[in-house]
């Protein structure tokens, strides 16, 4: 079809060739179909590859309990919920597995959402009001970012402040400057998605507590990935969970499936519920979704060595990757970012990785500040010492070749 038959609205889509132009480069890194996963070892173009950039941090969507469990639910209810939450679209299921989450992370009550997106999206726009202050580190996820435009958009005028990446003074030289009376809430993630470090949690409390502020905590790295029993940031800082008022977590990461859930106290959580957008006018998480979600609980509960088997591979990569010369930041997790910095040697490296059968991921701006491009790397509780030892081994020889260690 002739392009200049297109209305006007769709011409910055014809101007738009910033992809296809490094698509022709060989250098495209993005949407590359998988054909079969075994969790750690994937399939992309017909070859095996050693899967370094998943979020299936327990290997969990690939246990076998875990895919029976959805199977099993699939069976019994359908595949669609067909409906919100609020109409036809609350199973038992949902409700067993909020009660289950909530008791797990020391919490009353307990909220699933269809995404982890869909979780901040709703929590946040429900809860912060007009004129209210959200104070937010600048490294948080993308997602509690539009949940606070969303509420923006629909009530109008939240206040919105952000304090340099895990810097307690600078946070408090924000908070400083908002009225000590004024409804404010921080969010923050509790262990950053991209950087791979833990935040400075009871630190922040306290100066929550002396500012009068919320403190909203998004888990979606931390559950079943730090903590000795997995249960997050709280755990990894003394097993306090009173170190957050909310907590929310995705079920797309440790916990094999999709969805989200946020817990805190029974009032706040029955308000959400009530005014959460994504909420009320999606239709809710399916069977399959959930009963996998509750499976991973029951394993991540019930058997604490694989949280550990995977702390003891991302300690192991950390390692390999810091002897070997690597900026790996502040890392503390199974989260390890290889610092790069210039865009186009961190394609390269990327694409070096991959032909040598290495998946991991490129991060460029927005995702990360500009000149701080990196490769994401992930580990699982399911990749052996050998593999891992294997794919830095890779990442090292051609990340030599390109001057970048
Ligand atoms: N919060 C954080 C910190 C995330 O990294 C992500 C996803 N990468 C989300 C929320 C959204 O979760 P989901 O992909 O499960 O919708």
């Amino acid at each position: 079809m002739n392009q200049d038959s297109h209305a006007p609205i769709f011409s910055k889509c014809y101007a738009f060739t910033e992809a296809a132009e490094v698509r022709a480069s060989g250098l495209y890194p993005f949407f590359k179909p998988i054909s079969r996963s075994e969790g750690s070892r994937v399939y992309i173009d017909g070859r095996e590859m050693i899967m370094l950039g998943s979020n299936n941090y327990l290997g969990l969507a690939n246990d076998p309990r875990v895919k029976k469990a959805a199977e099993v639910a699939a069976e019994r209810y359908g595949t669609s919920c067909s409906g919100s939450r609020f109409m036809n679209g609350t199973l038992d299921l949902h409700e067993e597995l909020e009660h289950r989450l909530a008791r797990f992370v020391r919490k009353p009550a307990a909220l699933c959402f269809t995404t982890g997106y869909q979780t901040n999206l709703g929590s946040l726009a429900a809860l912060l009001g007009r004129g209210e202050h959200v104070i937010v580190d600048k490294y948080d996820h993308a997602s509690i970012m539009d949940g606070i435009f969303l509420g923006e958009g629909t009530k109008k005028q939240v206040n919105l402040h952000r304090y340099k990446h895990n810097n307690i003074e600078d946070l408090e030289q924000v908070l400083q400057r908002i009225p000590l009376d004024a409804p404010k809430l921080i969010v923050l993630d509790g262990v950053f998605s991209m950087e791979g470090d833990i935040a400075f949690l009871p630190e922040i409390r306290k100066i929550a507590d002396a500012y009068n502020a919320g403190i909203y905590l998004d888990e979606a790295h931390a559950l079943g990935v730090v903590g000795d029993t997995g249960r997050g940031t709280c755990e990894h800082h003394g097993n306090d969970f009173s170190l957050c008022d909310l907590l929310m977590c995705t079920f797309s990461k440790s916990f094999g499936s999709i969805g989200g859930f946020v817990a805190g106290e029974e009032g706040v959580i029955d308000y959400i519920k009530h005014f959460a957008r994504p909420l009320i006018f999606s239709a809710s998480m399916p069977p399959a979704n959930i009963a996998a979600a509750m499976k991973s609980l029951e394993i991540i509960e019930t058997e604490p060595q694989i949280v550990h088997r995977l702390q003891h591979n991302a300690l192991r990569m950390r390692e390999g990757f810091t002897d070997l010369g690597f900026n790996i930041g502040t890392s503390e997790t199974p989260i390890v970012p290889l610092i790069i910095g210039d865009n186009e040697k961190t394609f390269q490296l990327w694409k070096h990785v991959f032909e040598r059968g290495v998946y991991v991921n490129p991060v460029i701006s927005p995702a990360v500040p500009p000149q701080r491009a990196l490769l994401r790397t992930s580990c699982m509780a399911i990749h052996t010492d050998e593999e891992i030892d294997t794919a830095v081994q890779i990442i090292g020889e051609e990340a030599r070749k390109l001057d970048i260690i």
